[in-house]
């Protein structure tokens, strides 16, 4: 007997028992449906497990209270199944893809992105996107009838968000919506939305906290000034640590509310009767509304301008990019310095395309490693007073 997803269905939302199915045919499990089966696999992933030990914009060893790519993905899901239920979506399926969104992000957040885009410039780049999907679908290495986690076709095209038109051709079905320009299901365009909606929200809470920005100049922001004099209306006397988390959940909230409103609106003018009416679309029915639009982008770039071009951030992903390029320099000169079961796989994909195989499975190694990984692995290599062979990360 198959299990039933419990929650409520429209006609439009992606459905379990309608999967475009998995890469190596399975049976449907007895008391969970596919995309259950998808998030718990991701779950239990090594890849998922390293996302604790990598980060958003802090390095992971800056303090114990900031967001990790592992909480940040728990929040983007939290933020993702609120919507789904609401909508009418497969909550399962968003909460899949949520969890999985961020698994091929390289250490030290997106100046490791940027460092190993650069050293694989001559062997077909590096984007983390296309290296999450590449994690599920090849790196995970621990079933006995397939590569990676032989996920649903639904969960893969919602790892997937963006993608070039050249590396398209090459994934087959997943790949084919950004030739023919249609539209990924509702679940993935609105784990997409959850995504940003999350990491504006706690890079603003991480920022303060860190003290890299203030409250002060936040207020120039509409987003959080709104939110900030409803707040201080209806409190006087709030710690700053109660005032920026009263703030800034509702920072959530109003963003939330405004995607489910907008999206509701669209839905009701686009009148959907199936998944292929979501895809057939010439733009994406989950949205938000124009004038939070503006004020997103507001945020963003106060953000951009104070946060993430902070020098103190410079100069962490100044370090970052020093560790990621020696790393690669080092490997590519000798590979024989790599640890036994990254050379071999180094070796198999350098036999299937001797140009770009051996570059190809470094990044792959480089890109799993989690900030103190890195770090460790770049002291063992280039510190001449660690000569011992005990390794203090095996
Ligand atoms: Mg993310």
């Amino acid at each position: 007997m198959d299990k039933n997803y419990s929650g409520i269905l429209t006609p439009y939302a992606c459905n379990d028992k309608k999967s475009l199915g998995r890469l190596f045919n399975e049976e449907t499990p007895i008391y969970r449906n596919n995309y259950q089966r998808d998030r718990d696999r991701i779950i239990h992933s090594a890849a998922f497990r390293r996302l604790e030990y990598k980060t958003q914009v802090f390095v992971n060893h800056e303090g114990d209270l900031f967001r990790t790519r592992l909480t940040h993905s728990l929040e983007v899901a939290q933020i993702a199944r609120s919507i789904a239920r609401e909508l009418g979506l497969h909550e399962d399926l968003a909460e899949a893809i949520a969890l999985s969104h961020d698994l091929g992000h390289t250490p030290f957040g997106h100046a490791g992105q940027t460092a190993l885009n650069q050293c694989m410039k001559d062997y077909g780049g590096f984007e983390h996107n296309l290296q999450s999907l590449r994690v599920v679908d090849k790196l995970e290495q621990k079933y006995a009838d397939f590569a990676g986690l032989n996920l649903t076709f639904e969960t893969r095209e919602g790892i997937l968000k963006h993608c070039s038109q050249n590396n398209a051709k090459l994934l087959g079905s997943v790949g084919r919506r950004f030739l023919d320009k249609t539209q990924p299901s509702l679940e993935a365009q609105l784990t997409d939305l959850a995504d940003e909606t999350a990491y504006n929200n706690h890079d603003v809470d991480d920022g303060l906290r860190y003290g890299l920005i203030s409250v002060n100049n936040l207020l120039k922001i509409e987003l959080f000034r709104r939110q900030h004099d409803i707040v201080i209306k209806r409190y006087t006397n709030l710690n700053d640590r109660h005032l920026i988390h009263e703030i800034i959940r509702r920072m959530i909230n109003v963003m939330v509310v405004d995607l489910i409103d907008t999206s509701r609106n669209n839905i009701e003018n686009a009148k959907p009767e199936s998944i292929d009416d979501i895809r057939n679309q010439t733009k994406p029915l989950m949205a938000f509304s124009e004038s939070m639009c503006e004020q997103k982008l507001e945020l963003k770039q106060f953000l951009r301008t104070n946060l993430y071009q902070h020098y103190r951030v410079h100069r962490m992903s100044m370090k970052a990019c020093a560790i990621i390029d020696a790393l690669f320099e080092a490997f590519m000169n000798d590979p024989r310095i790599l640890p036994t079961e990254a050379l071999e796989h180094c070796k198999q994909l350098e036999k299937n395309n001797p140009q770009e195989g051996m570059a190809r499975g470094i990044s792959d190694y480089i890109a799993g490693m989690t900030d103190r990984y890195a770090i460790v692995e770049y002291e063992r290599i280039f510190n001449p007073r660690q000569l011992s062979f005990v390794n203090l990360i095996p």
